[in-house]
């Protein structure tokens, strides 16, 4: 292997730079050229990427977002605008890529792999949704800006004596809700693998106002629904006047944790590592602090699971 290239792909997280950095650097370490690659798989299509060097990735570790930037590519998604991209790589003599994203971006990497590119995934999302990992790219960073804004919210509910739903992101995953409540001490948390009554949520509320409790705080996951909708039912069936904040896309961003950016040079060294060694369409992850590699086709398959035992404890310790 001569010369590899990096792209980050979908929903941007913070530490995905630091990810880069490390797949440039661990590859100029290994006098192996690396290639950037622009607007992810947008940009492998129409041949937007440049040879990069050290100075490429200097004094971005700290930054959130993505240097690379990011996209959506419909025409990524038909065999023709893959086949388009895999001759980009082709042209020049790319034997290597590094693909930072989510897992849509994975499904990309394995028709990728499957066209003969030797293809490494790295997981980078706020989610934490990729099976094979314990924890994903942008997560930590994420989880802190939600505690963040939660006790600012707690400040205003106690004050107001309010209930207040939270809503934040995780797509289809349960994870960002259910550490940020465990993190910030809520009272609910409503999260896509486990269902729920609002009948309980509201008999939850009640027993809270009979024990002269002052606020109450929901987190709801974007999985379940939202949280607008939520707080309008608890309106109509109760005495009370919910307040909601959508935090949005300020989980997005912001400067990466220590904890993701040192995930992120880990797992983007790895990746390296391994494509220097002939391994192909593997994902790079992390168990109990190892770091790990599963085939891209098998974590797609795989179906991302909650902790339980947390969510217990979650409840436990609202009680
Ligand atoms: P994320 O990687 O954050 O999950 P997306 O789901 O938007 O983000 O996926 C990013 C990109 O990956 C898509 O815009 C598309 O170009 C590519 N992609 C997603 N699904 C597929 C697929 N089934 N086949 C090929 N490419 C895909």
């Amino acid at each position: 292997m001569k010369k590899i290239a990096v792209l980050t792909s979908g929903g941007d997280s913070p530490g995905m730079n630091a990810a880069v950095r490390a797949v440039v650097r661990k590859a100029l370490y290994h006098d192996i050229e690396v290639f950037g690659v622009y607007r992810g798989y947008t940009g492998l299509i129409e041949g937007d990427l440049k040879p990069f060097h050290l100075g490429s990735v200097g004094d971005i570790i700290h930054r959130g977002g993505t240097i690379l930037h990011s996209a959506r590519s419909e025409e990524f998604k038909t065999t023709e605008g893959q086949l388009k991209a895999v001759k980009q790589l082709q042209d020049r003599d790319i034997d290597g890529l590094v693909v930072i994203g989510g897992d849509g971006s994975y499904r990309g990497a394995d028709k990728l792999v499957e066209h003969g590119i030797a293809t490494i995934g790295v997981p980078g999302t706020i989610d934490n949704d990729i099976p094979g990992t314990d924890f994903t790219i942008g997560f930590d960073t994420a989880l802190n800006t939600i505690i963040q804004a939660i006790d600012k919210i707690r400040d205003t509910a106690t004050s107001h004596e309010r209930t207040f739903l939270i809503e934040v992101m995780g797509r289809h995953a349960g994870d960002l809700a259910l550490w940020s409540s465990l993190a910030a001490g809520a009272e609910t948390i409503l999260i896509p693998e486990v269902p729920y009554k609002i009948e309980e949520v509201i008999e939850r509320l009640e027993r809270g106002t009979r024990r002269e409790k002052k606020h109450s705080i929901i987190v709801v996951a974007e999985g379940v629904g939202s949280a607008i909708k939520i707080g309008e039912e608890i309106k109509s069936k109760t005495s009370l006047e919910p307040r909601v904040t959508v935090l949005g896309h300020l989980q997005r961003g912001g400067q990466p944790s220590a904890f993701d950016r040192v995930l992120a040079s880990r797992l983007g060294a790895f990746a390296v590592e391994l494509l220097l060694s002939g391994k192909k369409g593997l994902s790079v992850g992390i168990e109990s602090n190892q770091l790990v590699y599963y085939s891209i086709s098998e974590v797609l398959k795989r179906k991302h699971t909650i902790d339980e035992t947390m969510y217990q404890l979650s409840h436990h310790l609202s009680i």
